[in-house]
């Protein structure tokens, strides 16, 4: 175990929709930790880019869109990246009986199928080097039901279980996959729960912790899952949810 074991100094690290809410605040805590960050998206990384530097780190940015779930198959060849952190993903509400075939289609290609290729390709290049880190971010809808969602509670759900039959795959090889179950964070993806004051109010009122997340929340168990700390992590989903699932 190095001396310090949080480190990620020498080390490079993916993050997809690094533009904004927690794709962002992973790759700051990333960064802060010594990594250089490539920040991977369909749109521009410059905040991102700029809050890195400021703060005295290095990071790039890289074109990634996932409307072809397989557009990362190239990424890994030809640049040596020690942690993939695959963090994009969109979420469509409506009752299931109104569920249309697109939304549900939209949500199982970015959030499940996208996250998939990209791990796969990410190993073929990783396990070669008997080395790597895989952080996936789940949701709490990895464990429970969730209310119309449901293409993303069915894509999530299916991340929770691709990080354990990786895990079981990799483990061995020098490759950890795990993932983060953040609970209620203040992001985009949340917006029309936050709109929604009655919706709103009963979730804040069972969150343990007697606040929503904020993106910068989820970054320090990023981190954990990034860095020789948790070498001997293999195949957990983390939940950083504020004591949510506790109650
Ligand atoms: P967000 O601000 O909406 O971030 C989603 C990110 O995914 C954005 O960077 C977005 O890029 C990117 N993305 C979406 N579709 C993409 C595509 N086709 N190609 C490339 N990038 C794409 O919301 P967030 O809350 O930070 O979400 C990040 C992750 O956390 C998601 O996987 C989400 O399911 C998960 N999560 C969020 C919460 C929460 O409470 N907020 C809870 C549990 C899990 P654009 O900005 O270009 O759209």
């Amino acid at each position: 175990m190095p001396r310090n074991p949080f480190s990620l100094a020498g080390r490079t690290a993916l993050v997809t929709g690094a533009n904004a809410g927690i794709g962002r605040a992973c790759a700051e805590g990333l960064a802060a930790a010594g990594a250089h960050v490539i920040a991977a998206g369909r749109s521009p990384m410059d905040d991102t880019l700029a809050a890195i530097a400021a703060a005295g780190g290095t990071a790039e940015a890289l074109h990634l869109d996932f409307d072809d779930p397989l557009a990362a198959r190239d990424v890994f060849s030809g640049r040596e990246v020690d942690v993939l952190v695959n963090n994009a993903g969109i979420i469509r509400r409506a009752d299931a009986t109104d569920m249309t075939e697109a939304d549900w289609d939209a949500v199982i290609d970015t959030d499940l199928k996208a996250l998939f290729f990209t791990c796969q390709t990410f190993a073929r290049a990783a396990l070669p080097r008997g080395r790597g880190k895989i952080v996936n971010i789940a949701s709490l809808l990895s464990f429970q039901g969730g209310i119309r969602v449901a293409g993303y509670t069915a894509a999530k759900h299916g991340v929770a279980g691709l990080t354990k039959l990786l895990a079981n795959e990799w483990a061995a090889k020098g490759l950890c996959v795990n993932a983060i179950a953040p609970g209620y964070v203040e992001t985009a993806n949340t917006e029309a729960l936050r709109a929604d004051a009655e919706r709103s109010a009963a979730i804040l009122a069972r969150i343990p912790a007697g606040r929503w997340a904020t993106p910068q929340d989820i970054a320090g168990a990023c981190v954990f899952l990034a860095a020789p700390a948790s070498d001997y992590v293999n195949g957990a989903v983390i939940p950083v949810d504020g004591g949510w699932l506790a109650r």
